[in-house]
């Protein structure tokens, strides 16, 4: 086990990228296995992200792809680049992917091919699974990786910067491996996906944003309706959120979603470092504040100065 080096930046150099969690394990000969999230037979978009950052490392990429649909993952993950093996745990046990179950697999994994890099990406899924793993393997984790400067130099926090993996040529061999015994204490009960006539805000082409300085749950009425009026999913700084003036599934910044929309518009928001974790690397940033020197508008595209209760309501008449 070895520290790392770790280096603080935050700028917009960042574009439309994901950051990547990692475990680290010393050994001599380098080699990666990733762990691949993937739900309705698609590969999860931030694992393609982590796949680039496991080929930067250098060595030999394996990627562990479990649950029912596994064979038909593999598949896909066997022809992207940077991947020179594909192992698959064809087990419905592994479908949603509890950490209880996904950790010891990732860790039988590793005992037989020995990787020194054991790599997910920072979802919740990721967030839940490594750190379980760096206990039971006694290693250090180290979150949030936006760049690698070599096998024990990362750069974080935030805003990634790997691009996501692209297919290649040819296919990658896939072998099988044979589930560890697990027993599991938690079970899947169910999914509940809230059914929204808005666009779903991690994907949403434009996003409209409200924060604290629209006062009340009305006063986020006006947010809602411009982004109905847009075909734009709402989203909301931390302020807007713990007053209580929209649901927390809308905020947008470092403990919250992270969107990169063509368009985003942020109204009565300051412009907080971690509101812009969440947020800067959207296309073109429209933003709608009173004070002039407000920190957002240094990362606007387009600045408006003036009052969001008249500006907002105009606006939406206007479209
Ligand atoms: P404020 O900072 O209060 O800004 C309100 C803005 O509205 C001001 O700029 C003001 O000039 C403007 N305004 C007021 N009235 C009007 C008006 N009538 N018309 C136009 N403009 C007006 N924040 C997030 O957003 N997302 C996160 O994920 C997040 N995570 C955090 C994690 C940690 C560990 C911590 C410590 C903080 C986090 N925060 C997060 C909180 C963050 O630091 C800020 O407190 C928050 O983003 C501020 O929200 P705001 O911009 O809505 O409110």
């Amino acid at each position: 086990m070895f520290s790392s080096l770790v280096k603080n930046i935050g700028s917009r150099a960042f574009k439309g990228s994901r950051t990547v969690g990692s475990i680290f394990i010393n050994r001599a000969q380098l080699s990666s296995l990733v762990f691949i999230e993937h739900k309705n037979k698609k590969i999860d978009n931030a694992t393609l992200n982590t796949i680039t950052a496991a080929k930067n490392l250098g060595g030999p990429v394996s990627a562990l792809v479990a649950g029912s649909d596994a064979q038909e993952i593999a598949g896909q993950v066997a022809k992207l680049d940077g991947i020179d093996k594909v192992i698959v745990a064809n087990n419905p046990i592994f479908d949603n992917n509890l950490a209880e179950v996904i950790t010891p697999l990732l860790a039988s994994v590793h005992e037989n091919i020995k990787s020194t890099h054991i790599l997910a990406s920072h979802s919740n899924i990721g967030k839940r699974i490594l750190p379980r793993l760096a206990a039971k393997l006694d290693v250090q984790q180290i979150s949030d990786i936006i760049s690698i400067e070599n096998e024990s130099t990362f750069v974080r926090p935030v805003y990634a910067a790997f691009p996501p993996a692209i297919e290649k040529d040819s296919a990658s061999p896939t072998e099988e491996t044979t589930a560890p015994e697990i027993t599991a204490k938690s079970v899947w009960v169910k999914e509940e996906v809230i059914k929204a006539d808005r666009p779903d805000l991690s994907s949403a082409k434009i996003v409209v944003s409200g924060g604290r300085a629209v006062k009340s749950v009305e006063g986020f009425k006006i947010i809602q309706d411009l982004a109905d009026k847009l075909g734009a999913a709402v989203g909301a700084s931390r302020a807007a959120v713990d007053a209580g003036y929209c649901d927390n599934s809308l905020q947008v910044g470092q403990t919250g979603k992270i969107v990169a929309p063509q368009l985003y518009i942020a109204i009565g928001i300051s412009g907080a470092i971690q509101h812009l974790a969440g947020m800067k690397d959207s296309k073109v940033i429209v933003s709608i504040n009173k004070d002039p020197d407000a920190p957002i508008f240094q990362i606007s595209d387009y600045s408006m100065v003036g009052d969001l209760f008249k500006i907002v309501p105009e606006l939406t008449e206007k479209i």
